[in-house]
């Protein structure tokens, strides 16, 4: 059955390119059409928004983005076999899909794009959670993008959304709410993949909000999450006492218990720390 787009089912794609999944990119490819539009809807009204996709392989997301309107795709991808593909994609989009045959930990996409910008993508989940962080970590607040739409490994998605007290709170949870809304949209099995991988996957939803959701200096925060969650088990007057001889005064002074733990403190909490720490 052709698919709306009118071009050839993604399994065909693929025979006719030779696309093997290569391990060592992280490749795992989407290939039901009806899943990626439906991720593609998850990463909000895209029709007047630019579109950040990483990693588009075969292109199974990069169609679900086009049919759901997105005005533009920039899709980054480092595997050049998979740019005959894409190709097709863009001619069946005339002038909406700009493909760039380019490691996207070394490129600077923002430059090439015109705001409101979205970014989606299916990544090896090496690759996806070192862009988190630098997505979350620009040298200025707000951002270029409004949203990031990501699939990880389900864990991961886990440790972005978790809440204090819970097995996967730390400092990757902290970072990502204090500055954006997260939550979980969507988590696969293995078999949604092809080939299938280990685990369950997830795809979490990122809205950043104009500022932080508490004052805090980011890097007095990094440092105090840093050195909390290395020693988790530990009293957070026993970890932290590298920060100085007053950091139970100052502990009592966010309101935090000296003898409590890192995974039982709020990112409120954590933030007033930060701010009685920076004086
Ligand atoms: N988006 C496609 C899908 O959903 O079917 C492919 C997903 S596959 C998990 C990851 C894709 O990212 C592969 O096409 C791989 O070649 C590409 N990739 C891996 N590392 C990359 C990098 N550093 N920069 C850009 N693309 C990369």
């Amino acid at each position: 059955m052709a698919a709306i787009d009118g071009l050839p089912p993604l399994r065909e794609v693929i025979k006719t390119h030779d696309l093997v999944a290569k391990k060592q990119l992280g490749q795992n490819f989407l290939l039901d059409l009806n899943l990626t539009a439906k991720i593609a809807r998850a990463a909000g009204d895209l029709t007047g928004s630019d579109v950040l996709e990483v990693g588009p392989g075969p292109g199974g997301l990069t169609r679900g983005l086009l049919a759901e309107g997105a005005r533009r795709v920039l899709a980054v991808e480092k595997d050049p076999r998979c740019l005959p593909a894409l190709a097709e994609i863009a001619a069946a989009y005339p002038g909406r899909l700009e493909v760039v045959n380019e490691d996207a930990l070394k490129l600077d996409a923002a430059a090439l794009l015109t705001p409101p910008i979205r970014i989606v993508a299916n990544l090896p989940y090496n690759v996806g959670t070192e862009l988190l962080i630098r997505w979350l970590t620009p040298a200025v607040w707000p951002p270029f993008w409004e949203s990031l739409t990501l699939m990880f490994q389900k864990e991961v998605a886990e440790r972005i959304v978790a809440k204090p007290r819970t097995e996967h709170y730390g400092r990757l949870a902290l970072l990502a709410q204090w500055r954006c809304d997260a939550r979980i949209v969507l988590v696969l099995p293995p078999e949604a993949f092809t080939p299938a991988p280990k685990v369950h996957s997830a795809v979490v939803h990122l809205t950043r909000l104009a500022e932080p959701r508490y004052p805090a200096d980011e890097a007095v925060l990094g440092r105090i999450t840093a050195m909390a969650f290395n020693q988790r088990r530990k009293m957070l007057r026993s970890s932290l006492k590298a920060m100085g001889p007053d950091i139970e005064e100052k502990l009592r002074a966010a309101g935090i218990e000296p003898t409590a733990r890192a995974e039982e403190i709020s990112l409120e909490k954590f933030c007033a720390l930060a701010r009685e720490v920076a004086g």
